[in-house]
């Protein structure tokens, strides 16, 4: 699952050369028998479309939950459906938010923040406890999943693209 986050993060900044390198992807599971399906995926977009906003993350929740008709992921949850958010790098300060209000109930990292600002990509406050915060409302988070994949396109753009 984590492969498809950075998959994407890879293809849009590397390959297509179509927007920064960070990658999201939301899976549906259902919770009776555990499997998984793609649900949405989100690429960022932040310098193409002229949006400060459109994060891997942000672009994958819009998408989502367009495609489930409301505002919260959390709308499936009596009949048994849970969405779980895989992103190629930590969330930045906007995007944890995001992350808080949309309703899933799991965030799966790759790449950590300081993979981020090392290139010189900006994450803005992120703390403990912003992920404290998640997770006391009932959003599981996980981080370093394939760090070092993330990573490497993060590294890679940053050798050859736009940094904001
Ligand atoms: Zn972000």
């Amino acid at each position: 699952m984590m492969k498809v986050a950075i998959a994407l993060s890879e293809k849009n900044s590397l390959i297509e050369k179509t927007g920064g390198p960070f990658g999201t992807a939301i899976f549906e599971v259902d919770t009776e028998t555990g499997k998984c399906k793609l649900f949405s995926i989100g690429i960022n977009q932040v310098v193409p479309l002229g949006n400060s906003t459109l994060h891997g993350e942000m672009t994958a929740i819009q998408f989502g939950q367009k495609k489930l008709n409301s505002y919260t992921f959390g709308i499936n949850k009596p009949s048994g459906k849970e969405y779980h958010l895989y992103t190629s790098c930590e969330p930045c300060c906007q995007c944890l938010g995001g992350t808080l209000w949309s309703g899933v109930t799991k965030l799966v990292c790759a790449a950590r923040k300081e993979d981020a600002e090392m290139i010189g990509f900006k994450e803005g406050p992120v703390f403990k406890e912003s992920y404290e915060a998640l997770e006391s409302a009932g959003v599981k988070v996980v981080r370093n999943i394939l760090r070092e994949e993330g990573a490497r396109v993060l590294k890679q753009y940053g050798e050859i693209g736009v940094i904001y």
